[in-house]
């Protein structure tokens, strides 16, 4: 046995890493990751997709011939900003009151990273092993899934047999979530003096019909039994720089959530035939829908751990928010998804963040059994 952390201790130590994104300097707080896990036998694949901004695979090689492909755990190690109202404990400390632990990325998602990274170095102390464990932790995600994304185009990565995405669910074992598609409808005019609109094309104009076209935007699609109904938002719009000018430029900012049988890329070709040619669309988020079927054999394996090690029934339900899944799963030959962490899902990005310390060590054990069996 070697001497392992365990998973409040190594939270406490992720949580002093100042990762916040932007500007985003993970670098140390990935050494610290390796320097536990090297010695316990994973090999490690760095991935610099900017200075100072890494991503990490990290492999404990089966030691028999492999029955079947990897298990891959995944989580990011940057946190979003503190946000502008002050904090009433010190974000980096780790002050725990009353079964809290207080901090940056508590939640979202270090006490996640932690919980697997404890369970890797239990895992690697099983002697016989039929199948690879793996680790994809990356670095980025708070802006876009920009580390995973790079690390997808990269080439690294390969197909496995399970993914499990260690953002915080209080966990509860979700089967996915929405994708999102986030963008800019672009309307360009002709300018002129506010007094001679007819010498001008007004941009605005331009905007409004988009808007009008997009009201009421019918997906055609059934809502899906567990995610619902695809969704459309317009969230902002800039257009004109005086009030006595015709404006030549309007911008709408469109927010779409996609969720089973729909792809972003289908939705924006039908968006643009909804919209016209005239209508320039620039895509800020691009992230596919992620589902796991309930009856899935992984999946089911899941809901019997869960409920054998928390006591808890399976439910079907998919996550509020996006993951690195949307990038990882379909780069990684599309396996089963897990989206399942100790962290709390409220309190993700939120000021005075913390997680329940209650829950890292039950989401260990869920972690490190479906990975013992999974290299039985
Ligand atoms: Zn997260």
């Amino acid at each position: 046995m070697t001497d392992t952390i365990t998973g409040l201790d190594l939270t406490k130590r992720l949580i002093a890493f100042d990762t916040i994104n932007p500007p985003g300097d993970e670098a140390e707080c990935f050494k610290y990751l390796a320097s536990l896990l090297e010695p316990a036998g994973y090999e490690l694949t760095w991935h610099d997709w900017r200075p100072n901004r890494p991503n990490l695979i990290a492999r404990l090689p089966a030691t028999e011939p492999e029955k079947r492909a990897p298990l891959v755990y995944s989580g990011h190690v940057d946190t979003v900003p503190l946000g502008q109202a002050k904090w009433s404990v010190d974000p980096f400390a780790g002050e725990i009151k009353d079964g809290r632990l207080y901090g940056r990325g508590t939640s979202d998602m270090k006490a996640g990273v932690a919980a697997f990274v404890v369970a890797a170095l239990r895992l690697a102390e099983i002697e016989v092993r039929h199948a690879e464990i793996q680790l994809v932790i990356t670095s980025g995600e708070e802006t876009g899934c920009e580390g995973a994304l790079a690390l997808a185009a990269s080439g690294l990565l390969s197909d496995c047999a399970a993914l499990v995405i260690a953002e915080p669910t209080d966990n509860r074992a979700l089967c996915g979530h929405k994708g999102a598609l986030w963008m800019n409808l672009v309307h360009e005019g002709v300018t002129a003096h506010g007094s001679m609109p007819d010498k001008g094309r007004n941009a605005i104009f331009a905007a409004v019909e988009s808007i009008e076209r997009l009201r009421g935007h019918d997906f055609g699609i059934k809502p899906h039994q567990v995610m619902g109904g695809p969704t459309l938002n317009i969230g902002n719009m800039q257009a004109g720089l005086n009030v006595n000018s015709v404006p030549d430029l309007a911008r709408v900012g469109v927010d779409i959530r996609s969720v089973v049988g729909q792809t972003n890329a289908e939705i924006r070709s039908d968006l643009q035939r909804v919209l016209g040619d005239q209508v320039r669309v620039e895509p800020l988020t691009d992230m596919d829908n992620v589902f796991t079927d309930f009856d899935d054999p992984w999946m089911s394996q899941v809901f019997a751990t869960t409920k054998e090690i928390l006591g808890t029934d399976p439910e079907v339900a998919t996550a509020t928010y996006f993951t690195d899944a949307s990038v990882l799963k379909p780069a990684m030959g599309n396996p089963p998804t897990l989206i399942m962490g100790p962290g709390t899902m409220a309190m993700a990005h939120q000021t005075d963040e913390y997680c329940e310390v209650g829950l890292i060590d039950p989401c260990i054990d869920v972690f490190t059994r479906l990975g013992r069996d999974h290299v039985a």
